[in-house]
């Protein structure tokens, strides 16, 4: 196995590759844990929301999902079939389902907001160890979501971590222009005063950290714990270039503990 592909790259190959010593190596790679001096000169820790501060199994994206299939049926009249293709292909040339229904039908972004996030919260478990992590973090945290303040909070609620952010940007917040949106990302620092020498980035989505890193954060990859059963599914999703993700970890918990 070529130690020239990237990081990323490498464990996503070597999951798939059906070599043992390959294999074996991936997953050492996804529990490694940093070292606590690699972070001190971190000041702000920036988190995504939807399965990265809950892990991917949970799933709660799955009644979001279905909800926006849902409202798209409703909207435009479509068999749910017909919907869901639309709803993906928004979400593909947008980044969010609920930007590409802004341009082309130009609904009301509060009410597919509301709607979208009406979903059931008791799948998500108070993590007291994950709390206990992000509070002993030196400096300042935020939620940074695509989703709204109103599913942050019930999510961050939920887990038992609400009170140790400092902020919630939401879609809102990014005038509705969803990560990975450069425009985004800018007035999401300067809104906060972010120095991005000094922040890093924690995502469940590859594509959303390239900013990140250009504008000099460290940046961090939530991957599925079960990453070997989900492989093909995730690595689809993906774009395949990963020079822009510095540490993998299918465990939040464990990473953050590590640093503190
Ligand atoms: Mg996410």
């Amino acid at each position: 196995m070529s130690a020239i592909l990237p990081l990323y790259a490498r464990i996503i190959f070597c999951f798939s590759s059906g070599d043992a010593a390959c294999h074996n190596a991936a997953m050492t790679q996804t529990k490694t844990l940093p070292r606590p001096a690699d972070f001190s000169d971190i000041r702000d820790w920036v988190f995504d929301l939807d399965n990265t501060l809950y892990p991917h199994h949970v799933d709660l994206f799955a009644q979001i999902d279905k909800n926006m299939t849902a409202y798209v049926s409703t909207l435009l009249q479509m068999e749910r079939d017909e919907a869901r293709k639309l709803q993906k292909q928004y979400y593909l040339e947008h980044g969010t389902t609920l930007q590409g229904l802004m341009i082309h039908h130009r609904i009301d972004p509060n009410d597919f907001l509301e709607k979208a996030h009406a979903i059931d919260y008791s799948a998500l478990m108070p993590q007291p160890e994950l709390a206990a992590a992000i509070k002993a973090l030196p400096g300042r945290k935020f939620i940074f979501t695509n989703g709204s303040v109103g599913h942050a909070r019930a999510t961050a609620a939920a887990l038992g971590i609400l009170d140790h952010f400092d902020d919630i940007f939401d879609i809102v917040a990014a005038d509705y222009v969803p990560k990975p949106a450069g425009s985004t990302y800018d007035k999401f620092m300067s809104l906060n005063r972010v120095d991005t020498k000094n922040a890093v980035m924690f995502e469940d989505l590859p594509r959303n950290l390239t900013v990140p890193k250009a504008l000099g954060m460290k940046t961090v990859l939530l991957v599925p714990q079960n990453l070997e059963g989900t492989v093909v599914e995730w690595w689809e999703k993906t774009t395949g270039e990963d020079e822009h993700i510095d540490y993998v970890t299918d465990d939040l918990t464990a990473f953050l503990k590590a640093l503190i």
